[in-house]
């Protein structure tokens, strides 16, 4: 247990520094890019660690589990009375059924994975009976791959106009992954498609000074995506998994 713990202090170290070293290379402060810990394999003592280690933005991809270890973290917390802060911030990253939209209102403080117009409106109408303005970002398929979630590249202008014109949503920014590849030509090109975007909808004036923030890179890609301008990682497995 000791050493696995010591082990995920060491590996989050690793990525915090070729984190740093990708902004230098790319002239960009860290005080930019935030690393959002994705604790879908994680176990709670895992989870435990990395906040203990300074990490308050965590992710999860399935409401799920996203209700159950947000429950275990926000009990360590209450119990824990040293430096850490009251509460984390949950960000949903995983495709979201319109089914489950309250349940996640109620524990995430950002939901990256909007793709659709009807998911869109679903967080609105349930974030007005809560409320509460939720926080969104679009999620793009900027591979172009079938199998993946998201607004092709062609349509997301449009939707994003769209969802500005909903009260009780604010969006955020973009959110794409990259190809399952080794290649990383087609790895940069993919976060570049992503950076073209978010630039397009910046200069459109599309959600005015709200739409800030570019959430990509993963384990295996996060340095190149700080290179093409990412402001958000999400990261797990380089965290905690054996190696
Ligand atoms: C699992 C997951 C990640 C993190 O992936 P790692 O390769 O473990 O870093 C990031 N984003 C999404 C949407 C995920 O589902």
């Amino acid at each position: 247990m000791i050493d696995s713990m010591q082990s995920i202090s060491e590996k989050l170290e690793q990525v915090r520094s070729n984190i740093a070293q990708a902004c230098l290379r790319s002239g960009r402060s860290v005080a930019d890019v935030k690393l959002v810990v994705v604790t879908k394999t994680a176990s709670i003592e895992a989870i435990k660690e990395v906040v203990r280690l300074g990490c308050y933005d965590l992710g999860e991809n399935r409401v799920q589990h996203l209700k159950q270890v947000a429950g275990e973290i926000a009990e360590f917390l209450e119990k824990e009375d040293s430096s850490l802060p009251e509460n984390v911030n949950w960000h949903m990253i995983g495709h979201l059924q319109r089914n489950k939209v309250r349940q996640v209102l109620k524990m995430s403080s950002l939901i990256q994975s909007v793709d659709t117009l009807r998911l869109a409106e679903e967080v609105s109408i349930n974030a007005c009976k809560l409320g509460i303005v939720s926080k969104v970002m679009l999620q793009v398929n900027c591979s172009g791959e079938p199998q993946k979630y998201g607004v092709p590249v062609g349509a997301a202008v449009h939707l994003a106009e769209q969802i500005t014109t909903m009260p009780n949503v604010k969006l955020m920014g973009l959110m794409t992954m990259a190809p399952l590849t080794l290649d990383k030509d087609v790895v940069r090109a993919s976060f570049v498609r992503g950076r073209e975007l978010f630039e397009d909808i910046r200069a459109e004036g599309i959600a005015k000074g709200d739409f800030s923030e570019l959430s990509m890179g993963m384990s295996q890609d996060y340095e190149i995506a700080v290179e093409e301008g990412a402001t958000i990682l999400r990261i797990g497995s380089a965290i905690f998994s054996a190696v």
